[in-house]
């Protein structure tokens, strides 16, 4: 998956009337880490909203690769999402699952053969320090092993893309910057890495491409200090 190009969209959510985003245009290339800020209702899960699809734009587009996700159907819909991992600011685990059987689920649904399930969850666990783990319930994890293991769900597909929604949202500075970690490995590995966050710590500990929201508009775009627009 290449380039991600949001061509003047706009997005009203139509039962309240409310313009959450107005004529952004953006285009975040193959491998980028791009941190999303603004103050809380800026329109940063709006727009992490119109990328997993989960809505269109009112107006305007939202490219990959060059392929109007609007027009994406059937198996190219569950191809693109299938390369696009997400963490939230809950960890969004399933409570009756082990962190195992959590990860487990994606691979099935995924359709990885059963034989190479064990190897790439441990693999994914020793990545985020936590193969210890396995056979724990969420409900025995602390919070920040939580979304650690959130994290892992995220990157076990291997996805082309990683948008994280507030991910350190719940997490205290060291356990933060213990998921930015991972967020950073990743996007070593060639990952495209979106993370919407009101946390400049987060940006401080790792200064990348910032795009800042205000009221639904894009008003800035910069990278260590530097304007790009
Ligand atoms: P942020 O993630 O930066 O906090 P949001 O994208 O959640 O911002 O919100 C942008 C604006 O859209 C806010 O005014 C918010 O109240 C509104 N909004 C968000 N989600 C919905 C929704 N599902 N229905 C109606 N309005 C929404």
């Amino acid at each position: 998956m290449g380039v991600i190009h949001l061509h003047r969209v706009s997005l009203e959510y139509p039962r309240t009337k409310t313009m959450a985003l107005y004529n952004i245009n953006l285009e975040v290339r193959r491998g980028e880490f791009v941190f999303l800020v603004g103050h809380s209702g800026a329109g940063k899960s709006s727009l992490l909203g119109l990328l997993l699809r989960r809505y269109h734009p009112s107006s305007g587009a939202v490219y990959v690769n060059g392929v109007d996700l609007r027009k994406l159907r059937g198996n190219r819909l569950a191809l693109y999402r299938r390369k696009v991992g997400v963490v939230f600011q809950d960890h969004r685990l399933l409570a009756d699952r082990t962190v195992q059987e959590n990860l487990a689920f994606v691979l099935r649904v995924q359709g990885v053969p059963r034989r190479e399930w064990e190897a790439r969850i441990t693999r994914i666990l020793r990545t985020v320090g936590l193969v210890h783990k396995k056979r724990a319930f969420p409900y025995q994890l602390s919070v920040g092993e939580a979304q650690r293991v959130a994290v892992a769900r995220a990157l076990i597909g291997e996805p082309e893309v990683l948008l994280a929604d507030e991910p350190t949202g719940n997490l205290d500075l060291e356990n933060a910057l213990g998921v930015l970690q991972l967020f950073k490995l990743a996007h070593a590995k060639g990952t495209t890495v979106i993370v919407a966050t009101h946390a400049p710590e987060l940006v401080r500990a790792y200064p990348q491409r910032v795009v800042r929201l205000k009221n639904g508009q894009l008003v800035a775009d910069e990278h260590g200090g530097r304007s790009l627009r």
